[in-house]
């Protein structure tokens, strides 16, 4: 917990007057209006604000001096009653919302995550993946309102369904006003005489759902789409919060993803680059032709164009990337190991003796 006196940079003796001037002055220097889009500005102001709350009313800043700590009697400072405070003090039209003009109870509901497993090919072709989600929906019975079918909640008379009781003082800032949850209803701003039975009065039951996602073509592993309205719906009629679906990507078996290329590290025997030949070669759209010219390197890369992934954003797709690796054979027969001694004879190219055992067998064959 912050120390309040530091919040305020006063010191522990410090009066009343003093106080109230280095809050005064904090208060302006760090308020959200004069630094806009700040969210450190906003924090500090807060701070302050809480701070000041306490050191200002004489019998919390007692019970703080002696504790060094002080329970606040709004439950959540910043979930309406500093709003209140920054209300009375900077006027109204600060830009901190409309507290307690949407009815209390009706908050959106929460949003929330599932993922989908996708494979290369559903990158590239995109399609549909149905998501399943346990998740809050609107009460049948009720049809939403917690009340027993043919009832209606009441407003509550208390709160006037803001869910909030204020209480107004007169403080060195002038008018303060501070806004506790309503006893009456619960905080909820409204009354249900008749309870669902379904729902408990919730306006919401947990089901299971499923839903539709259509893939994005092109869409990388890792990414997260947002299913804007698919979350929970909000208690007693809020509105929805959103799904956020998290994509994972497969590893493909041979190829990998480059940005929006494809590359694929292809083995190809070394009679094959040396005399050249043609192949048949598998892409994600089907079999293709891939040319092997005569006296191909190992490490040359050719490309099929347009072959690769998809481009979210505009058209085509990129390219897949065929990076040649000369196969040596490390499984030659007796025949081939001849063959290949005699093609090396041929040239003048000194290799290895053959292993011990092995030799004499090949030495037998062609005697
Ligand atoms: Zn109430
Ligand atoms: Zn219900």
């Amino acid at each position: 917990m912050a120390d309040y006196y530091e919040t305020l940079g006063v010191e522990k003796s410090a009066t009343d007057e003093q106080i109230k001037r280095a809050y005064k002055k904090l208060a302006r220097q760090h308020h959200p209006d004069l630094n806009p889009g700040d969210p450190a500005a906003e924090k500090r102001f807060k701070d302050v604000a809480a701070a000041y709350e306490v050191l200002s009313d004489r019998e919390r800043r007692a019970r703080y001096d002696r504790f060094g700590t002080d329970t606040p009697n709004v439950g959540d400072p910043f979930g309406g009653g500093l709003g209140d405070i920054f209300e009375a003090f900077f006027g109204s039209g600060n830009g901190f919302g409309d507290h307690g003009q949407q009815r209390a109870a009706q908050r959106r509901g929460e949003d929330i995550e599932a993922h989908i497993d996708l494979d290369l090919t559903d990158v590239v072709f995109g399609g549909e993946r149905d998501v399943d989600v346990r998740t809050a929906v609107r009460c049948e019975p009720c049809d939403g309102s917690g009340a027993q079918a043919g009832t209606s909640p009441t407003t509550c008379s208390e709160c006037g369904g803001s869910g909030q009781v204020r209480r107004v003082r007169q403080s060195v800032l002038g008018q303060m006003v501070t806004a506790s949850p309503c006893r009456d209803c619960g905080g909820a701003g409204e009354r249900i005489e008749n309870v669902c039975d379904e729902c408990g009065g919730l306006g919401r039951t947990i089901q299971q759902r499923t839903y539709k996602v259509e893939v994005p073509v092109g869409v990388d592993d890792g990414t997260t789409l947002r299913l804007g309205g698919r979350g929970a719906v909000g208690m007693r009629g809020g509105a929805h919060g959103d799904l956020f679906v998290h994509v994972r990507v497969r590893p493909h078996p041979l190829f990998q993803r480059d940005g929006d290329d494809l590359v694929h590290g292809l083995y190809v025997p070394f009679t094959q680059v040396a005399l050249g030949a043609e192949v048949e070669y598998q892409t994600l759209d089907g079999v293709e032709t891939l040319v092997i010219p005569r006296g191909t390197e190992s490490g040359t890369t050719f490309t099929f164009r347009n072959r690769g992934v998809p481009h979210v954003r505009g058209r085509g797709r990129g390219d897949l990337r065929v990076e040649i690796v000369v196969d040596v054979p490390d499984d030659l027969d007796e025949e081939q190991e001849s063959l290949l001694r005699q093609f090396a004879e041929a040239r003048g190219e000194a290799v290895a003796e053959p292993p011990h055992g092995l030799f004499s067998r090949i030495k037998s064959a062609f005697s």
